[in-house]
């Protein structure tokens, strides 16, 4: 039987945590090395005994003082080499030139069982990749990636984890004063498109093919024997991130400011700030109240995730050699992102075989949900409910719809669709069930989550990450977790500042 020893956490302190650091090999033109600024009097807010494991800790371990000052940024342990990279990007569709880490500072890396996790701290401080920001997170952004890193990861969705986090009273100035935080992130690696981007367009093909050989040969060895490494690494990325937009499409999540320097070249879901899930479906719906134009919306995610892999291989050109090849590497991004897309909306509407007019199914299927702007989540999860011969038992799902006529018509497509597979209700529910969470990071979940937090009762944070975990069960007693938002919650808006 395992025991508690077997975590490197239980045993020692964080003076002893075997940190290495990949990324630090390279040469220093890639990073900073610097450290973290401490905050005062910090003190745990939660952790995720799900991401602890991924790098052999224990959660309980993580709230001790000694867990709480390394990942507030007060001590830094000896085998640590923190740094901040640099990493420029096109921020709305504009190049923006040099960003970089403004106030992630990377610890370094800790083995666990499925391989080696760079371990950074969110909000420790300014960085010479500051600019005109204070290095610091508050509270409230730091609960929201915290929670729904890992409420991705339990739906399935590739994303950055989230470790830790703790908080301190220093103050933080944004719309109003709020509390400092610190968010620790895990991810095999935090390399961005824009870390690409960044030698390019200064004109350095050294440190660009340093780069992305560094890649390759760490996150990618089996295209490193490949006659055009480049073209595959670029080909590769280009299918994780269209299979990535074509995961969000599915759980109605909507990232908010998919920049360039936001795009994780190992297709992992990065930087969650102004994120969403959908409710009142809208497929125009734009989540981050920053983005007057809609550059962002949930519409166009997959069109920019298109549009990003093209910047990203326009800076990989002069490694790969031809435009024809780079036009080559980017041309599966549509068929990848349809074949997922289409294989997740069976998953979702329980069709186990591909028919001619499923396409004609789903868009109507869309097109209903908007009309009534049906609750993106509740809808997905009562279809499960459907039983094919009998219509008369849709009585919950109808009501969600404002013209119950119109879903009266689907559904008769529906039930003649599903006839066709001689669909049986009991499995088509077990399987609609796996992949149609009842729970998501509702904005208002959070909010509450956020302002008991705020007034140093951090006992909702951990509440609701429990209940994220297990986003696919039932659940008895967390049903109001479900719940559609209440009236308060219209009047929420989530933004860039953070
Ligand atoms: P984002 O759009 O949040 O991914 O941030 C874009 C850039 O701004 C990145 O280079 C961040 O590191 C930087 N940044 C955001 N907030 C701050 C802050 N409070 N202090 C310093 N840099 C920041
Ligand atoms: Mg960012």
């Amino acid at each position: 039987m395992a025991s508690a020893n077997d975590t490197i956490g239980t045993a020692i302190t964080s003076d002893d945590l075997p940190f290495f650091n990949s990324f630090a090999e390279l040469p220093p033109a890639f990073y900073t090395r610097l450290m973290p600024t401490p905050l005062p009097a910090p003190y745990f807010v939660a952790a995720s005994a799900k991401a602890a494991q991924l790098v052999g800790l224990n959660a309980d371990d993580l709230a001790n003082d000694d867990f709480v000052a390394l990942f507030t940024g007060n001590k830094v342990p000896p085998r640590a080499k923190p740094l901040s990279a640099v990493y420029s990007g096109h921020q709305f569709g504009v190049w923006a030139g040099q960003l970089g880490d403004g106030r992630a500072i990377l610890l370094g890396e800790l083995k666990g069982p499925s391989g080696p996790m760079e371990l950074q701290l969110k909000g420790a401080g300014m960085t010479p990749y500051s600019r005109m920001g204070d290095g610091r997170a508050v509270l409230r952004s730091s609960i929201r990636e915290f929670l729904c890193s890992e409420a991705m990861a339990a739906l399935g969705v590739p994303t950055t984890r989230g470790l830790i986090i703790t908080g301190s009273e220093q103050g933080v100035i944004r719309e109003t004063v709020e509390s400092a935080a610190v968010v620790t992130r895990m991810a095999p690696s935090f390399v961005r498109f824009g870390s690409f981007e960044h030698w390019f367009y200064r004109d350095k093909p050294e440190q660009l093919r340093t780069l992305a050989d560094y890649v390759i040969q760490t996150f990618y060895p089996e295209l490193a024997g490949d006659p055009n490494p480049y073209k595959a690494l670029l080909t590769e990325v280009t299918r994780r991130t269209a299979h990535l937009m074509a995961h969000w499409q599915a759980v109605g999540f909507m990232h908010g400011v998919m920049n360039t320097d936001n795009m994780s070249i190992l297709g992992l879901t990065l930087d969650y700030g102004p994120f969403g899930f959908m409710e009142a479906f809208d497929s125009g719906h734009i989540c981050n109240h920053t983005d007057q134009q809609g550059r962002y919306s949930y519409a166009n995610q997959p069109q920019i995730g298109h549009w990003n892999c093209f910047a990203l291989g326009q800076a990989l050109l002069p490694l790969i050699g031809s435009v024809d090849d780079t036009e080559e590497a980017l041309e599966i991004y549509r068929p990848e992102f349809g074949q997922r897309m289409d294989a997740l909306l069976h998953a979702k509407l329980g069709l186990a075989t591909v028919q001619e007019d499923d396409s004609g199914l789903f868009d109507a299927m869309f097109k209903l949900m908007q009309d009534s702007h049906v609750d993106f989540t509740q809808f997905f999860r009562q279809l499960g409910n459907l039983r094919v011969d009998d219509a008369a038992a849709d009585t919950v799902i109808r009501d969600l719809f404002i013209d119950r006529g119109a879903f009266d018509a689907w559904a008769l497509t529906y039930r003649t669709r599903l006839r066709l597979e001689n669909s049986h209700d009991g499995e088509r529910k077990a399987s609609m069930d796996r992949t149609n969470p009842k729970y998501v990071l509702r904005n208002y979940l959070a909010q509450v989550a956020i302002e008991k937090a705020q007034q140093k009762d951090f006992s909702e944070v951990s509440r609701l990450l429990a209940v994220l975990e297990k986003p696919f069960d039932e659940q008895p007693g967390n049903e109001h977790y479900a719940a559609l938002p209440p009236d308060w919650a219209s009047h929420l808006e989530v933004s860039c500042s953070s």
